[in-house]
């Protein structure tokens, strides 16, 4: 039934995507599965939008639409968040070309470009997301991930885009973080959205799930092209389990950023805990930038323990906040990256609040923090 441009976010998450009402149908039709599709036996795939089912699936194009509403360009979505990235990258650039990354982002998309884009000839350039930047002159691509995962540091997109589109570079955000509902990159001056569903999209720690966003059918064209070559498409129930999680978003993220708000307050007040970040903490290095660019702060924070002991000890003695990576999901999780080998320090910590209500998280991370 799609949205209006007027509605409120609550509004439009609970109908995007949809199908136009029609009675004794369901609001969102069940997952199709199918690897070939019955043909037109003298028309043959010319007829029919189903053919085979690596690039056709009418469940994932329902999944697509809503994406594409909520973020305000046309969607191709993914097996997973890696699989979209990777795809964009793989797609876009070739032998030579440069490519800017950002030096705090999501760890195996950086393993993947020094190990390998940098293997078939890609120039590789690290850039950390709060700057300083070099100059765009030559590039490509520039990927910028802001808010950053884990640090949490917030990318200038417009400004950062009106420069590399003055270079000629084009410009991709991991907006995996905010989700299109925190932030709309294609509004901000970026050419392409990439992003996991698996996190805050979808929110219940159900699947994996990535996707693809732009206005631009030179870029769309390749990546849809690239995505029916190396098949990385989403399995029919998963596209539909992502569909039906999409409609709660607006709720999801709005205790989540609220309980997240709560803990920053608590963490920063406290002398046994150190680098708090929060993009929505005023006195943040990122809330100036966050508070013009974001629409909503994300439920996500980070800080730092100390020693990956007082990490256990503080994990082992909380009740509602549970060791698991990831984050975006309806459970509040903790995740001392440094355990999976990224470059973070031993004691910190990822914390990616739940929809818990606010008192119970406070008292309980209060409880076990002396740990
Ligand atoms: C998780 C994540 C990815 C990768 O997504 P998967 O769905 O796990 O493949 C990419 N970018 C960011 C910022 C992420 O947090």
């Amino acid at each position: 039934m799609g949205t209006d441009s007027t509605d409120g976010d609550g509004t439009r998450c609970v109908r995007a995507g949809l199908p136009e009402p029609a009675p004794g149908q369901p609001f969102l039709p069940g997952p199709v599965f199918a690897a070939p599709y019955h043909l037109d036996p003298r028309q043959g795939p010319a007829a029919t939008p189903n053919g085979y089912g690596r690039p056709d699936n009418p469940t994932r194009r329902l999944l697509e639409a809503a994406i594409g509403e909520l973020e305000g360009g046309d969607v191709r979505v993914f097996a997973s968040g890696q699989a979209a990235i990777t795809g964009l990258l793989l797609a876009v650039l070739r032998p030579g070309d440069t490519v800017v990354l950002p030096a705090d982002g999501y760890f195996p998309v950086r393993a993947f470009a020094t190990d390998t884009l940098a293997g078939i000839g890609v120039r590789v350039l690290f850039a950390p997301t709060a700057g300083p930047y070099p100059s765009f002159a030559g590039v490509r691509l520039v990927l910028l991930e802001s808010p950053a995962n884990p640090g949490l540091d917030v990318a200038d997109v417009p400004a950062l885009a009106a420069a590399a589109h003055a270079a000629g570079a084009l410009v991709a955000v991991d907006n995996t973080t905010a989700t299109p509902l925190g932030q709309r990159p294609l509004d901000l001056g970026a050419d392409v959205v990439v992003a996991s569903g698996t996190k805050a999209l979808t929110g219940h720690s159900d699947l994996l799930l990535g996707y693809v966003a732009t206005r631009s059918a030179g870029l769309l064209d390749p990546v849809t092209a690239w995505r029916t070559m190396t098949g990385a498409v989403p399995g029919a129930f998963d596209a539909w389990l992502a569909h039906r999680s999409l409609a709660t978003l607006d709720l999801r993220l709005a205790r989540q950023s609220a309980n997240a708000e709560a803990l920053a307050r608590l963490l920063v007040g406290r002398p046994d805990v150190t680098g708090v970040r929060w993009p929505g903490l005023p006195g943040d290095p990122a809330y100036a930038l966050a508070s013009a660019q974001l629409r909503r702060m994300p439920g996500v924070l980070s800080f730092d323990l100390g020693d990956a002991g007082r990490v256990a000890r503080f994990l082992a003695a909380s009740r509602l906040v549970a060791a698991a990576t990831s984050f975006g999901g309806l459970h509040t999780t903790a995740d001392r990256r440094a355990q999976w080998g990224d470059d973070t320090p031993p004691g910190f910590v990822r914390l990616s609040c739940g929809v818990e209500d606010t008192a119970d998280l406070v008292a309980d991370v209060t409880a076990a923090l002396p740990a």
